[in-house]
């Protein structure tokens, strides 16, 4: 038996001259390149003694020659260890020290200053990769065979460990099987109906399990191309949709940037069949804008690092703002009662828990982290608070330790958003829990205004007073220009917690 999931990439794979990537800059790269360049990293990293579950941690820009050491480390038998572009030298150490990759890949430019935090950490084998065709990594693959024997591998051996983000104490490694990844693939490309004739325009990080194995993973098992962008550029994305892109995936800040551009019409977007949203909510006025914009419904969906896909709005029939859709076909979505882990009914807010083959294996190194993660019938508790409505739509309303218990009531941050959010004049919020002395923690709301909009922090309040009970109520409202997130859209809720932790201290 071939490595798992890359037999059935090649197994699926068109024609090798069907061109799998495109560049702004028009490096073209076809699925018989892929083949050959990604035999090539193979090679070269077994002469480098790279032997099957051994790691290969990368720290690159993204590129088409990132995407086939990827595909290298899968056929290698390597566990591919993607590594955020902005994780610093002394996160670097940490990852490195705790993964023990066999291998490490960065950008040429920061060879020097990497080589000796690994070497601190036991890591001797450092090569670069760079954006343009550049780094040794690839300079001497290109001597190597275009011919591999795969590494056998099944579809529980590991094919990937993804680090979450870690918003509070060390960030985890989560292992991803060849049949975690394989099956949630195959899932998607038909729950979305990608086919060879598919054009993806692709402008995410390839780090994160959205570009990497959304994207990446459901395009290649359908025989598609993509437009592969280094970043999100409304202008160029708009070029892209009229150069015949069918499919974009995107986290919400994609859909909110490209509504404030004016090209964004019903005519530029006619050659596109499926607009994708996924990793932070979509705001419910995004969604409604995007349809009476562009005619076309976004197609949100809900997943995380440790499950690959949990949920999606349907691709035929409703798909409702505010919602994640329906358990995929094969996954099981249960809310629970997060201290008795009893099943809740439906329509009643809950811990969000899932299982099912996309389900990874558990963190790199802690049993007892997984464990306590995962309840005694194999569900995973994700962490998410959610509900299930009468039609069966999954909703999130926040994380679970997100959640603000104030006085001994428990307000969700989103209940108190929506109404915010609602009021003319404000364009977004973000609600979060602070110390406060009397009620343990203080709901607070942080909002950005529209332009030229002149609200103020009694005029929300007293907005509020006539929707939310007194306790949901916000104690103090902040205005700032924009809400910090990170490069997936995810509102940054420990930041602003830090931030205003001493606003009641007085
Ligand atoms: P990550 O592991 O970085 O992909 O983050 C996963 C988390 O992102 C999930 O646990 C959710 O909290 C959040 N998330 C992903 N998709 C959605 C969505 N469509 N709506 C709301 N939150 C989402």
């Amino acid at each position: 038996m071939p490595a798992y999931l890359y037999d059935l990439i090649a197994r699926r794979a068109p024609s090798p001259q069907k061109i799998f990537i495109e560049t702004p800059e028009g490096r073209k790269i076809s699925y018989g390149d892929l083949h050959a360049g990604s035999a090539r990293i193979a090679n070269f990293l077994r002469a480098r003694g790279v032997e099957p579950g051994d790691r290969v941690a990368v720290q690159v820009e993204k590129s088409a020659d990132a995407v086939m050491l990827y595909l290298a480390c899968l056929r290698a038998g390597a566990v591919f260890l993607p590594l955020n572009t902005a994780y610093t030298p002394a996160e670097i150490e940490y990852f490195l020290g705790d993964a023990t990759p066999r291998v490490f890949v960065c950008d040429p430019a920061s060879r020097e200053k990497l080589t000796p935090v690994a070497s601190k950490v036991g890591v001797t084998h450092v090569e670069t990769l760079g954006v343009r065709e550049d780094g040794s990594l690839i300079e001497d693959a290109r001597a190597m065979s275009a011919e591999c024997v795969d590494v056998e591998r099944g579809a529980d051996d590991l094919a990937a460990i993804l680090y979450t983000s870690g918003t509070t104490g060390r960030s985890k490694g989560a292992m991803l099987s060849h049949g975690n990844l394989a099956s949630n693939a195959l899932t998607l490309v038909d729950y979305w109906r990608f086919t060879s004739n598919d054009v993806l325009i692709h402008a995410l990080p390839i780090y994160h399990t959205h570009g990497l194995f959304v994207a990446m993973n459901t395009l290649l098992l359908s025989g598609g191309s993509m437009f592969f962008l280094p970043k999100l550029d409304p202008d160029l994305m708009l070029q892209l949709m009229g150069r015949g892109a069918t499919v974009m995936m995107g986290v919400p800040t994609f859909y909110t940037r490209l509504l404030a551009h004016p090209g964004l019409t019903k005519e530029a977007t006619k050659t596109m069949r499926l607009f994708i949203s996924g990793s932070a909510p979509l705001l419910a006025e995004t969604h409604r804008e995007w349809t009476a914009r562009t005619g076309h419904s976004i197609l949100e969906r809900y997943g995380m690092t440790e499950t690959n896909m949990n949920t999606s709005n349907p691709y035929d029939g409703d798909r409702v703002p505010g919602a994640v859709g329906f358990p995929l076909p094969g996954v099981s979505v249960r809310i629970t009662n997060p201290e008795t882990a009893q099943e809740l009914p439906r329509g009643e807010i809950g811990m969000i828990e899932v299982k099912g083959p996309n389900v990874f294996k558990g963190y790199w190194q802690m049993p007892e982290k997984t464990a306590s993660e995962f309840r005694k019938d194999g569900f995973f508790i994700t962490g998410d608070l959610g509900k299930i409505d009468e039609r069966g739509y999954v909703s999130i309303v926040g994380r679970d330790k997100d959640l603000v218990i104030t006085g001994g009531f428990n307000v969700y941050p989103i209940e108190v958003e929506t109404e915010i959010d609602e009021l003319p004049g404000v364009f977004e919020s973000a609600v979060v829990g602070v110390p406060h002395a009397d009620f343990g923690e203080g709901v607070t709301a942080v909002v950005v205004l529209k332009k030229d909009a002149a609200l103020d922090e009694k005029q929300i309040i007293s907005a509020l007073e006539v929707r939310l009970a007194k306790f949901k109520l916000p104690k103090r409202v902040i205005f700032v220009n924009e809400l910090p997130r990170n490069t997936m859209g995810k509102v940054q809720k420990a930041e602003l917690r830090k931030t205003y932790g001493e606003l009641y201290k007085k």
